[in-house]
């Protein structure tokens, strides 16, 4: 479904469930980071586009004073929120994002109107397109729409990340957020995590798409693989002098290579030639060179798999397969994207040749792997809206 379809949907669910029709419409999307890959937590760039599946919201001021009664349309379960109060954590689980938010508006002193809500989300839960971020910042622009209050984008995509933290007890970082909140059609956002800066990069070339492949796995791991990461960084940056790996290029890693052990060096290595890969495919989006963008993301996938070893088979195997179709067949670069260890890959692809693509990738993991992949493709989709109201 569209954005206008969905719409139509949401609406249509509003009215069979509380026998009227909605008085706001409002969506957020979710992303795929194209490159940047655990870069945010060194303070670097990361270049996320917002993806055409969104969390959308109809809703109505209620009779019934001091509630907000949530219907989640598509799992057909109901929630009811006490706002006569400062808003609490609580059940069903998935009301926390949108509890969260509540209490950042109430923190703000917004007073908080008694709502009817209907929502659903084509975004794939848990799948690492941020299914989370796009509830919370849609449920953050209804607020908007309900008050009649506009807040400022990176302030609402803050209030949107705390809520995340202290209502999911998801330690995240600002991307997720801030693509939904401040994304725009036909661009992706280049994000600088040290300073918050973003800009956007226009990809307007219809010619080309993002294909998003869900592998279906996601290994467990035991390890505190993540953790381990992090510490790896402050390690490296620490023995090379520096705040974070940020402030390193790559010259000055090579010279300061005696100062780190062998794992060390290549965490490093990663980052440091990650941050470079970001700002370069930036600058080749502006100025169309999706072959050399491509080859941007497949050196990105090498250095997650074998400097920072968070790929997985599964992931590697999309990619062998992309390479393998490579430029005749449609496809300029492809790499894993999210944390690793399972979860999506990211392809650029020639538009033409998404279908042929899709069918291609599909027959030849499932012959690898045995699994079924989720595939789909997106052009540069826009931030929250409000489409009614
Ligand atoms: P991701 O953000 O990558 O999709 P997360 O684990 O951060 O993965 O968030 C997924 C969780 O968000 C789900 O388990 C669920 O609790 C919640 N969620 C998001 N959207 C919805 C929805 N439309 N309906 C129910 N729960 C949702
Ligand atoms: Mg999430």
């Amino acid at each position: 479904m569209n954005l206008q379809e969905l719409s139509t949907h949401i609406a249509a669910e509003f009215q069979k469930h509380y026998g009227r029709a909605p008085r706001w419409i409002v969506a957020a999307p979710g992303r795929v980071n194209v490159i940047g890959e655990h870069t945010d937590y060194n303070d670097g760039f990361v270049l996320p586009m917002a993806i055409e599946r969104y969390a959308i919201m109809a809703a109505d001021i209620s009779a019934t004073p001091g509630k907000i009664s949530i219907y989640d349309a598509a799992f057909k379960e109901n929630a009811t929120i006490d706002i006569s109060a400062p808003v609490t954590k609580g059940s069903p689980k998935w009301s926390n994002y949108i509890r969260g938010v509540l209490c950042g508006f109430q923190n703000r002193g917004v007073t908080i109107p008694a709502l009817d809500v209907a929502f659903m989300s084509t975004v794939p839960l848990g799948g690492g397109l941020s299914s989370s971020a796009a509830l919370e910042v849609c449920t953050a622009t209804l607020m908007e729409a309900a008050t009649g209050e506009a807040i400022d984008p990176i302030e609402k995509a803050l209030l949107a990340q705390k809520a995340e933290h202290d209502f999911a007890g998801v330690p995240c970082g600002i991307m997720d957020q801030f693509i939904s909140a401040l994304g725009r059609e036909g661009h992706l956002l280049l994000l600088d995590c040290r300073t918050r800066k973003t800009e956007l990069v226009p990809m307007s070339d219809p010619s080309v798409a993002l294909l998003v492949i869900n592998t279906n796995v996601k290994h467990e791991l035991s390890g505190g693989e993540y953790a381990e990461r992090r510490a790896q960084c402050e390690e490296a940056a620490k023995n090379l002098g520096v705040k974070s790996l940020r402030d390193v290029t790559p010259d000055q890693l090579e010279k300061g290579k005696g100062k780190l052990s062998e794992v060390i060096y290549r965490r490093a290595r990663h980052v440091i030639g990650e941050i470079e890969r970001t700002t370069h495919a930036a600058e080749g989006i502006r100025a169309s060179s999706w072959p050399s963008v491509g080859n941007l993301m497949y050196a990105s996938h090498a250095s997650l798999r074998d400097d920072y070893e968070v790929s997985c088979q599964e992931l590697d195997d999309v990619v062998e397969i992309a390479e393998d179709i490579g430029y005749k067949g449609g496809i300029y670069g492809c790499r894993m994207t999210g944390g690793g260890f399972g979860g999506c890959c990211v392809a650029l692809v020639k538009t033409d040749c998404v279908d042929a693509i899709t069918k291609k990738i599909a027959a030849e993991y499932k012959t690898k792997t045995g699994i079924d992949a989720a595939i789909f493709a997106s052009r540069p989709a826009a931030g929250a809206t409000i489409i009614k109201g």
